[in-house]
């Protein structure tokens, strides 16, 4: 089959790489630079505003002024944002990486806490003794126990199972899996399946060389087998005839795959092909959103190398009446190369709703928060610091994973026309949901 996939985010990639074993592939993408929103840049120039703008995001604050940075941040390679993968070696993008051969090498760590004070590994080997009869009950239920919990949300788990450390636990990392603060939306088994998953690994790792290591590692492999990767090539409108997807902007295919937010879609594709109830159920599925920031240091406390380490702030002003957060420090081994030698590159986010990402009142809290965390961590970091950037996005994840937030299938309505990235209801969440999207979409193509 000639199939076209209009979009080279990691879920288009990741799909052309599963299906290029049998059939012939074209990707479009309207961009200069494949990756989508796991893009790496040569530092910030002057068009970083512009382009963080088509990825729904915003500049906040930066020190000095952006201005200034251009010349600062030259010799940086900077990601979109924050990005850590969960799972490691248990999650779907260290496993499609290893199904292509790609050799790229993950720096992974547990995680620590920030509370009244700092705890690296967060959870003490007594801590687990005592949580584990209650975690194994709930992580190794049978699935239709779990699946079962589907409407139940977190809040009414720790009611249920929030006594000591796993009240914590339930109060922070389902906001991590989900980026979403408020537990009452975050559906107890979607959390107790992201967990299950990434049972035995790393609980996050990055990638060495940056984020577009992935998404080059994927174009490699897809131009390696005959696969052909258009840049600059946006594609206006996919082709429909008798509820048939037969091609875009003219050219035939056989199949078409979107990877793209799916509220984005009805931008290739007219409403009228699809029944009006899905068309405002697409429209109205809610994204995640976070303030993200980046502070380069020229010193660091060799101790803190690759840990990461998460937070939680109650704030009634926000969802949820809190801020969960991490600050990581992988892209800070000089292994990563993504500084100049002898500078050191931290990143950090704090979740909040796209609508709060999008409140220029609500930024400064957000920046507070994170200094805040950071600052515990590391006492006067400001005296060391080359440069701080904090970005808000309000498309984090293309489909937030909560209740009443229903993903769609990756077989849509219309023939032949197939959904591929983190919208859809792939495993996992972010890279890993846009990812094994690719392994869904391959089981009807
Ligand atoms: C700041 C930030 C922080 C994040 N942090 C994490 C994290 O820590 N961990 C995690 O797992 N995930 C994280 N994510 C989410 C993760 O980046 C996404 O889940 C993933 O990259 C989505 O991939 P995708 O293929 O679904 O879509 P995208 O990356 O959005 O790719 C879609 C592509 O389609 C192209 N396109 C759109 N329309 C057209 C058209 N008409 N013609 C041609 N091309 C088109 C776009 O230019 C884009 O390249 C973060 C995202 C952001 C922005």
């Amino acid at each position: 089959m000639n199939i076209a996939i209009v979009g080279s985010g990691l879920g288009g990639l990741a799909t052309a790489a599963k299906l290029i074993r049998k059939h012939k592939i074209d990707i479009y993408e309207k961009e200069a630079l494949i990756g989508g929103r796991t893009l790496t840049l040569d530092g910030i120039n002057e068009n970083y505003k512009k382009t963080i703008a088509r990825f729904e995001m915003a500049n906040a604050f930066a020190y000095p002024s952006l201005d200034e940075l251009y010349d600062i941040t030259k010799g940086y390679k900077i990601d979109l944002g924050f990005h850590l993968i969960g799972g490691g070696k248990k999650g779907a993008c260290v496993k499609a990486l290893r199904e292509i051969n790609a050799r790229i090498d993950f720096i992974g760590s547990r995680l620590g806490y920030i509370g009244e004070k700092i705890e690296y590994p967060m959870l003490s080997l007594r801590d687990k003794m005592r949580m584990l009869p209650r975690i194994m009950q709930l992580l190794f239920s049978r699935r239709s126990t779990i699946e079962s919990m589907k409407k139940m949300s977190i809040e009414e788990a720790i009611e249920v199972y929030g006594r000591g450390k796993l009240k914590l636990i339930l109060e922070i990392f389902p906001r991590l899996i989900s980026t979403v603060n408020d537990l009452s939306k975050i559906s107890t088994s979607e959390t107790l399946f992201a967990q299950r998953e990434m049972l035995g690994g790393s609980p996050v790792v990055y990638p060495v060389g940056g984020l577009k290591s992935i998404s080059n590692a994927f174009a490699e492999y897809i131009k390696k087998n005959g696969g052909n990767i258009f840049i600059e090539r946006k594609v206006k409108s996919v082709d429909i005839e008798d509820n048939k997807a037969i091609g875009i902007d003219g050219k035939n295919y056989d199949a078409v795959v979107l990877d793209m937010p799916v509220q984005k879609i009805f931008s290739v594709i007219k409403e009228k092909h699809f029944p009006a109830r899905w068309v405002k159920k697409i429209k109205g599925l809610k994204a995640t959103g976070s303030m993200v920031a980046y502070h380069a240091l020229n010193r660091i406390d060799e101790k803190l190398m690759d840990k990461s380490f998460v937070f939680v702030e109650k704030n009634d002003g926000f969802d949820g009446n809190a801020i969960a957060g991490m600050i990581d420090f992988k892209m800070a081994n000089p292994i990563a190369g993504l500084s100049p030698e002898k500078k050191y590159l931290i990143q950090s986010y704090a979740i909040c709703s796209p609508e709060e990402a999008k409140n220029r009142k609500k930024w400064d809290e957000l920046k507070e928060i994170i200094n805040k965390n950071l600052e515990k961590l590391i006492h006067g970091y400001k005296k060391n610091l080359e440069w701080e950037i904090y970005n808000t996005i309000w498309h984090l994840d293309g489909v937030a994973k909560i209740i009443d937030n229903e993903k769609p299938s990756v077989k849509t309505l219309i023939k032949n026309l197939y959904l591929a990235g983190d919208s859809v209801n792939s495993k996992g969440v972010g890279i890993n949901c846009a990812i094994d999207s690719a392994n869904l979409i391959d089981g009807y193509i």
